[in-house]
C-alpha cells in the first residue's frame, strides 16, 4: 500500500493532501524548488516505469522513498501500456512529461491533464513539472494537479521577466517593484536594474518563486474553504488563454467535474461571471428539481421573485408575500425564479445550493443568463404543468418578461399580479396578489406548519436520495396504523421523528437532510444509490478506503450514506466519491454518524 501520499480534502477535481518527502510531510497543493530537487537518499526520486526492474520493488528498501512515474503524452504509444501498469506499481505520484507541449493551445492543455487524471488512481498525486507560472497554477490545481515546481519560474528570472499574479513584464519596462516580497522591499527598482546579469537574474528568480509560492498557498486555502472554482473565475480574466481553458473545462469535461463535486458545501457560492452558470453544483439543481421533485398537490402555481436573504422565505420580501397569501397558501404551490439555479420550488429553498448563493443584483439580465433561467422555467412548466389548474406570477421587470416569454412559447395562461415597474412589494401589488388569489380559491386553507413541514422535509429526501424515498421515510402507511410522526425544531432545523425515535434531521448548515439508523432503515430499499458495502469489522469515527469492498458510483462528497457490512449497519457522510472509494487505497471514505453492530 502506497504510504507517502494520502489527500485529505476534495474541492471538485481539485484536492489537498499530504506528501511524506523523507522526514518531511508537505502539504498539496505543492510548489517544488528546483535547487531542493537533490539526488540524496530518502528524498524525491522519480523513475521511469520503462526502465525498471520490477522484481526491485518487492524488497523492503525500495519502499524508503516515494515512488513516482511518468505518464506520457497520449500521443506516445506507452500512454496506454503505463495506464495498466501504474495501478500495480502502487507509486505515489506520476509526472506528467512533455507538459511545456500543452501551453500551444488551451486545448492541448485541458486534455493532457484531463487524460493524465484520468489515467491514473485517484490516490496518486499529479506533477506536473516546468510551466507553472503564478497565473496558470490555480486553474491547473482546479483541473486536479497536486505538484507543480519553480522551473519556470527561474528561468523567466533568468530571462529578466518578473512574474506577477496575472501576468508578467520585463524588468527592463518597470518604474517600480509592484510587490512586497521580502527581494523587493530590500531594494528598488534602479538598484535591481544596476546589480550585474548573475545577481540580478537570482533576484528575479527569487522573487518569482515567492509569487508563485504565495499563489500555490491561496489555492490550498480555497480548497480547504470550498470556494477554488470562485477563485478560478477570478483568475483566469487575466488571460484570453486561462478563459479559454476554462470555458473548454465546462463544455466539454462536464462528465469528468460532475463526479468530482461535492453535493453540499458550508458555504456561500457566489455566482459574479458568465461562467457561474455552467457550474456543476447549477446544472446538478436544474436536474434535479426535474428529476427528482414531485410538487404537493395544490392547484394553483404562484411564482415568485428570489430574495437576497436565505432562505427565501426569511427575507423581508417573502414574508410579505407570504403574509398577502396566508389564508389560502393550502392550496398554493410557490415557485421562486432565480439566476443562476433557475426555479427553486419553497420546499426545496433550505437544500444546497438554494439557500447558499449569492449573484449581483442590478435588474440587468444578460442574454445568457436568461436563456437559462427560461430555459429551467420551460422544462419545469412542460413537466409539472399536468400539476396545476391555473398559474399566477407576482414578477416585474426581466423575471416578469422571462415567464412572459416561456409562457408563450409554451402556449400557458399565466395571470400577473404586478403592473409593469411596480416594486413587488408596494402596497398595490400586494393587494392585487391578495385578491386575484382571493379570487381563484372557493374557500379559505391555510398551510399548516405540520404540514409546511412536512412537505419540506419530503421534498428533501427525494431530492438527496430520489423519488419516493420522502413518502417512504414519513411511512404513510404505518400512520395510518396508529404511529404519529413529529416534526420539531425551528425553521429550518427541523427534526423528524416516531414514537420517541428520531428518524433525520434538517442541517442548515449544509442544506442537507442527515438520517439515523432507525431512519435509513425504514428507506433502505431505496437507497442502492447511496450505499457502501464494508468489510468485516465495526467502524469507530470513520471508513477508510481499504475498509470499503463497493460503493454506489452515484456517491459524492458530502452525501448521505448507508453502510453495511457483516458486522455493522450505519450512517455517516461520504468525504470522497463513491468511484474514489473503490479505487482508492488510503483516505477517509465515510464519516461515521451512527453505527449499528450486528449480532
Ligand atoms: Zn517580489
Amino acid at each position: 500500500m502506497t504510504k507517502f501520499y494520502e489527500v485529505k480534502r476534495r474541492d471538485g477535481a481539485a484536492r489537498t493532501g499530504k506528501l511524506s518527502v523523507g522526514e518531511n510531510h508537505v502539504q498539496t497543493p505543492l510548489m517544488l524548488r528546483v535547487d531542493t530537487i537533490s539526488k540524496k537518499k530518502g528524498e524525491l526520486e522519480v523513475f521511469n516505469v520503462e526502465n525498471q526492474n520490477l522484481d526491485d520493488l518487492s524488497s523492503e528498501e525500495a519502499w524508503n522513498a516515494p515512488r513516482g512515474a511518468v505518464i506520457l503524452p497520449e500521443v506516445h504509444p506507452m500512454f496506454t501500456k503505463v495506464k495498466e501498469a501504474i495501478p500495480s506499481l502502487f507509486v505515489d505520484f506520476s509526472v506528467l512529461s512533455f507538459a511545456s507541449a500543452m501551453l500551444n493551445s488551451p486545448r492541448d492543455f485541458v486534455r493532457r491533464i484531463i487524460d493524465a487524471r484520468n489515467a491514473i488512481p485517484p490516490d496518486v498525486a499529479l506533477w506536473v513539472p516546468a510551466i507553472a507560472t503564478a497565473e496558470n497554477a490555480t486553474l491547473m490545481f482546479y483541473m486536479g494537479v497536486d505538484v507543480i515546481d519553480d522551473t519556470n519560474a527561474v528561468i523567466k528570472g533568468c530571462q529578466g521577466i518578473y512574474l506577477m499574479e496575472d501576468g508578467e513584464v520585463r524588468v527592463s519596462e518597470l518604474d517600480e517593484l509592484p510587490c512586497n516580497c521580502h527581494i523587493c522591499a530590500s531594494l528598488s527598482i534602479d538598484e535591481l536594474k544596476q546589480k550585474n546579469n548573475k545577481e540580478r537574474a537570482s533576484l528575479i528568480a527569487k522573487h518569482n518563486t515567492l509569487v508563485l509560492d504565495k499563489e500555490v498557498k491561496k489555492a490550498r486555502a480555497c480548497i480547504r474553504a470550498g470556494n477554488l472554482r470562485e477563485y478560478v473565475e477570478m483568475r483566469v480574466r487575466s488571460s484570453p488563454f486561462l478563459t479559454a481553458m476554462l470555458r473548454i473545462l465546462d463544455s466539454e469535461e462536464e462528465a469528468y467535474f460532475e463526479r468530482r463535486t461535492p453535493v453540499a458545501r458550508n458555504r456561500c457560492m457566489m455566482a459574479n461571471t458568465m461562467e457561474s452558470l455552467k457550474r456543476i453544483e447549477v446544472k446538478r439543481f436544474a436536474s434535479r428539481v426535474l428529476e427528482r421533485y414531485e410538487p404537493p398537490a395544490r392547484k394553483i402555481l404562484l411564482i415568485l421573485p428570489c430574495s437576497a436573504r436565505k432562505p427565501y422565505s426569511t427575507s423581508p420580501s417573502h414574508t410579505r408575500f407570504i403574509d398577502a397569501i396566508a389564508g389560502y397558501r393550502g392550496q398554493i404551490h410557490e415557485l421562486i425564479l432565480t439566476s443562476p439555479l433557475g426555479v427553486v420550488p419553497r420546499e426545496l429553498e433550505a437544500v444546497y445550493p438554494a439557500a447558499f448563493y449569492d449573484i449581483p443584483v442590478t435588474g440587468y439580465w444578460d442574454a445568457e443568463e436568461r436563456e437559462w433561467v427560461s430555459s429551467c422555467l420551460r422544462a419545469y412548466l412542460e413537466r409539472k404543468m399536468k400539476n396545476y389548474d391555473v398559474v399566477v406570477a407576482h414578477l416585474t421587470g426581466a423575471y416578469r418578461e422571462i415567464c412572459a416569454s416561456v409562457a408563450k412559447d409554451s402556449g400557458i395562461e399565466i395571470a400577473y399580479t404586478c403592473e409593469e415597474d411596480e416594486g413587488t412589494t408596494s402596497k398595490e401589488a400586494l393587494n392585487r396578489l391578495k385578491e386575484r388569489i382571493a379570487g381563484l380559491c372557493d374557500d379559505k386553507q391555510r398551510l399548516s406548519g405540520f404540514k409546511m413541514k412536512k412537505s419540506m422535509i419530503k421534498a428533501m429526501a427525494d431530492f438527496q436520495f430520489g423519488l419516493g424515498a420522502g413518502k417512504q421515510l414519513l411511512g404513510k402507511e404505518e400512520r395510518e396504523r396508529g404511529e404519529r410522526l413529529k416534526i420539531n425544531g425551528k425553521f429550518p432545523s427541523y427534526k423528524l421523528g416516531s414514537k420517541g425515535d428520531v428518524l433525520a434531521r434538517l442541517v442548515p448548515a449544509y442544506g442537507l437532510l442527515t438520517l439515523t439508523v432507525k431512519g435509513a432503515r425504514r428507506i433502505e430499499n431505496l437507497l442502492s444509490s447511496y450505499k457502501v458495502e464494508i468489510g468485516d469489522f465495526v467502524p469507530r469515527g470513520s471508513i477508510l478506503a481499504p475498509g470499503v469492498v463497493n460503493a454506489s458510483e452515484q456517491i459524492r462528497v458530502n452525501d448521505e450514506v448507508v453502510f453495511r457490512g457483516e458486522k455493522a449497519f450505519g450512517v455517516g457522510r461520504a468525504k470522497m466519491s463513491g468511484w474514489e472509494m473503490v479505487e482508492s487505497r488510503k483516505g477517509m471514505a465515510v464519516q461515521v454518524r451512527e453505527v449499528e453492530e450486528i449480532e
